[in-house]
């Protein structure tokens, strides 16, 4: 058989190390035809070094002339910039995309795999958010087959009957129902939550991922995000989807049926199980994960999400509930609002605000082009500075 040749989008990102992982173990069946990350030109070129791509890309010159000095002798070709990610991920000689970069910066790429037809294995979440409608109706016309890495959507994937078309009633399905672990400050005290800083916003009890998310699943901002994934991924209207808190994060999600029944799919809590599933389909390949071991498992436990701890989680509702350009506007807003807490200009607890104020501002229209999506992204970036700004002058 020919291996699959791959391109991994973000390849030096937590899900890019971990697909990679996945492809060491199984010579023969893949190859790695490109390979990118942004900045990070040392753990890329060691990965070049490794799995010999064709080509690899980075953001700009400057950071492809420092790959090329890291690469003499390797005959990966180098190439730069936001084309470049495009023609790697629909280039005639690549077989299946991992769309593993972070942010809406991995919006044009993912798009440009689905017009191509491509087999996408969408870790990129913020596509869907962004651009649901547009991406899903995109990867339908080109017959591209869109495989769900968020370990939740995998979840929910392997529990759906087969043949699932998108229809929950004719498939005997009452609701979809996305687990959380509810982050490291599911038991904080409320007082507390201005001073959180982002070393232990960053430290997530169950799971190790790249920073953006990780602050994303301390303000369940993340398991927001997931629901309008969910909604655009399973065509399953909002009020199907229910969010609950499981804090040990064994449980990946669940599909309650008409009957009473309820499927849940279990594993350790490691992306390698949702990346193996997506790149050995339809067979079952070794990822390396260690073994649930029951013996050890004490308990499972379950609560409702609390809004007032968590008001991210309800502004993304609301928007995926009003639609057309307020997610995208939601997105753009925490990812400026992610990034300043980041760099220590703003508190944990400014994040919602400066969502909720540019969900207030920047009033939802029917966004169907990229470009229309990617100005609606601009401009919301822009007031979301501007009151960011606001608040360090405060
Ligand atoms: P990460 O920060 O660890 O890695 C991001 C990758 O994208 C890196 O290779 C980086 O070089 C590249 N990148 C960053 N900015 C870029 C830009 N502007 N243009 C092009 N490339 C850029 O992120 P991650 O945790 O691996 O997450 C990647 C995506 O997968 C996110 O959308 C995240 O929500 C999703 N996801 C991650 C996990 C997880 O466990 N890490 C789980 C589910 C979903
Ligand atoms: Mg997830």
């Amino acid at each position: 058989m020919t291996p699959q040749a791959l391109t991994v989008l973000g390849s030096t990102g937590s899900i890019g190390v971990s697909t990679l992982d996945i492809v060491a173990r199984h010579p023969g069946k893949f190859r790695i035809f490109a390979l990118s990350a942004h900045r990070q030109t040392e753990k890329l070129a060691a990965q070049c070094l490794a799995f010999r791509p064709r080509f690899a890309v980075v953001a700009d010159a400057v950071h492809a002339a420092d790959l090329g000095s890291r690469l003499q002798g390797c005959p990966t070709e180098i190439l730069y910039g936001a084309q470049a990610l495009d023609d790697i991920a629909s280039a005639d000689e690549t077989d299946g995309v991992m769309c593993a970069i972070v942010g809406a910066a991995g919006l044009p790429s993912a798009l440009a795999a689905a017009k191509a037809g491509k087999t996408i294995y969408l870790a990129n979440k913020e596509t869907l958010v962004v651009a649901g409608s547009l991406f899903m109706e995109t990867a339908r016309r080109n017959n591209a087959k869109v495989l769900p890495v968020d370990s939740e959507h995998n979840a929910i994937y392997q529990v759906l009957p087969a043949g699932y078309t998108g229809n929950l009633e004719r498939h005997g399905i009452r609701s979809i129902i996305l687990t959380a672990s509810g982050g490291p400050f599911l038991d904080t005290d409320l007082a507390d939550f201005a001073h959180i800083t982002p070393q232990q916003a960053v430290k997530h009890p169950n799971w190790s991922m790249g920073r953006k998310i990780s602050v994303d699943s301390a303000t369940m901002m993340n398991k927001g995000l997931e629901l309008i994934e969910a909604h655009w991924l399973f065509d399953c209207p909002p009020d199907k989807l229910e969010a609950v808190i499981h804090p040990q994060s064994v449980i990946h999600s669940m599909v309650r049926y008409l009957d009473g029944s309820v499927l849940a799919q279990l594993g350790t809590p490691d992306m390698r199980t949702p990346i193996a599933y997506c790149l050995g389909l339809p067979e079952r390949i070794e990822s390396g994960v260690s073994e649930l071991d029951f013996a050890t498992l004490s308990s499972l436990t379950f609560r409702r999400p609390d809004t007032v701890r968590f008001p991210c989680l309800k502004l993304a509702y609301e928007a995926m509930c009003e639609g057309g350009s307020a997610p995208c506007t939601l997105n753009a807003a925490n990812e400026e609002a992610v990034s300043a807490f980041l760099s220590g200009k703003i508190r944990f607890t400014d994040i919602a605000a400066t969502v909720a104020h540019c969900l207030a501002q920047n009033r939802s229209n029917a966004c169907g082009s990229l470009a229309d999506l990617l100005a609606q992204d601009t401009q919301t970036r822009i007031s979301a500075r501007k009151y960011i700004t606001d608040l360090t002058k405060a």
